[in-house]
C-alpha cells in the first residue's frame, strides 16, 4: 500500500478507524515530541491527531511532511494545531464536530451535580467510616446555570437541565437573542451572568478571544455559593486566580475535565483543594461516544485519502488547492 496514516498520541480505540481505512497503512505514535513527529510524517499523507494529552503539531513537523495532505482532529478542538503553517504549506485541517456532544453535556451534568451535592468528598468520607460530618450541599432548583457559549454543548446541556427548573442565562457574543429565547434562555453580558448564576458551565473554544476569559476579575463578580463547572479547555480558566478563589471559599466548589497542561502536574496546587471534583479530560470517554467518534473519524479520513475533505477548519487552503 502506497498511501500511510500517521495516527498521534494514541494507538488504542484504533479498531473502529481502521475497518474504514482501506486506502492507506496506519502507524501510531504515543512519542509525540516534535522530533519523532517530525521524523515519522516525512512519508505520510495525513495525520490523525489524537488529543488524550496535550501536544502540538507545530510548523516543523508539518513542514516534514514531504507529501503530507491533510490532519485530522480526532475530536472538536485544533487550537494545537499550527493552522497557518498548515494553509501555508497547502495541508488540510479538519476535525470531528460530532458524535461526542452528547457525551460532554451529561459529564458536564454529572460534574455540577457532584460539586452541588459534595459527591466525592461524601464517598471517601463514608469509606473512611465518617457519617454526615460535612457541610451541607446545595439544590438546584429554581436556581440561576449561566452558559459561557451556547453551540452544540451548551444547547444539550441547557436541555438536560431545564427538568431542573433552572432559570438559564446566556453569554455568547455570536448567538442571537431570538435563538437563546427559543431555547428557554436569556442572552445576557458576560458580567451579568457571573453575578447572577449559582452555577457557570464553561462550553466556548479556547481562541485567542477566550484564553483567560475567566480570570480574577471575573472569578470576583461570581457568587461565593457559586460552581463553575470547566469542559471546554483549561486555557479558559486563570487556573492561579481560580485556585486562589476556590482556596479562599471566594466561590463555593468547582468541576474540571480540563486543565491548561495535560496530564495535570503532580504539583497543581488545584489537586490539593477539598472544593474540587476533577476528571482527566474524560468527558468523551463514553463507549457510545468513543465508538461513535472514532467510526466517523475513520469514514471521514477514508474520503480525505481520496481527496474528498469534510469538517475542513481552513477553508482558504481549498482554494489554493485547486491552483
Ligand atoms: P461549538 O462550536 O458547537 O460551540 C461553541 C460555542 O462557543 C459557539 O456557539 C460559539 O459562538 C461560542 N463562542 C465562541 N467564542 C465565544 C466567546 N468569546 N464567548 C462565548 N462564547 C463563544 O462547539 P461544541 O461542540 O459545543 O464544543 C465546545 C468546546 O468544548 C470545544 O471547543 C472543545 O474545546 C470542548 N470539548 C471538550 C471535550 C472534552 O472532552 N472535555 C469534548 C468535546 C469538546
Amino acid at each position: 500500500m502506497e498511501k500511510k496514516l500517521l495516527v498521534t498520541g494514541m494507538d488504542f480505540l484504533l479498531d473502529w478507524v481502521g475497518q474504514h481505512i482501506k486506502s492507506a497503512e496506519i502507524v501510531c505514535s504515543g512519542d509525540v515530541s516534535e522530533e519523532n513527529l517530525s521524523r515519522l510524517v516525512k512519508d505520510a499523507d495525513g495525520i490523525l491527531y489524537m488529543q488524550a494529552k496535550s501536544y502540538p503539531i507545530t510548523r516543523k513537523i508539518i513542514e516534514s511532511g514531504e507529501k503530507l495532505r491533510f490532519i485530522q482532529s480526532a475530536g472538536v478542538g485544533y487550537e494545537r494545531i499550527d493552522l497557518k503553517a498548515a494553509t501555508d504549506n497547502g495541508v488540510v485541517v479538519m476535525n470531528m464536530p460530532v458524535g461526542t456532544t452528547v457525551s460532554v453535556a451529561e459529564h458536564t451534568i454529572a460534574l455540577i451535580l457532584g460539586c452541588a451535592k459534595n459527591l466525592v468528598k461524601a464517598h471517601e468520607n463514608t469509606v473512611k467510616g465518617g457519617w454526615r460530618i460535612l457541610g451541607l450541599g446545595v439544590e438546584l432548583w429554581k436556581k440561576t446555570l449561566g452558559i459561557i457559549g451556547f453551540g452544540r454543548i451548551g444547547i444539550e446541556v441547557v436541555n438536560r437541565m431545564k427538568a431542573f427548573e433552572m432559570n438559564i442565562l446566556v453569554y455568547d457574543p455570536y448567538v442571537g437573542k431570538e435563538d437563546i429565547e427559543k431555547m428557554g434562555g436569556k442572552k445576557v453580558d458576560l458580567q451579568t451572568l457571573l453575578k447572577e448564576s449559582d452555577i457557570v458551565s464553561i462550553h466556548s473554544p479556547l481562541t485567542k478571544e477566550t484564553e483567560n476569559l475567566i480570570g480574577e476579575e471575573e472569578l470576583g463578580l461570581m457568587k461565593p455559593t457559586a460552581i463553575l463547572i470547566n469542559t471546554a479547555r483549561g486555557e479558559l480558566v486563570d487556573e492561579e486566580a481560580l485556585y486562589k478563589a476556590l482556596s479562599e471559599r471566594r466561590i463555593s466548589y468547582a468541576g474540571l475535565d480540563v486543565f491548561r497542561q495535560e496530564p495535570v502536574e503532580a504539583d497543581n496546587p488545584i489537586l490539593k483543594l477539598e472544593n474540587v471534583i476533577l476528571t482527566p479530560h474524560m468527558a468523551v470517554q463514553t463507549l457510545d461516544a468513543v465508538v461513535r467518534m472514532m467510526n466517523q473519524n475513520g469514514i471521514q479520513i477514508e474520503k480525505a485519502l481520496n481527496g474528498i475533505y469534510e469538517n475542513v477548519v481552513n477553508p482558504e487552503v481549498l482554494e489554493k488547492l485547486k491552483k
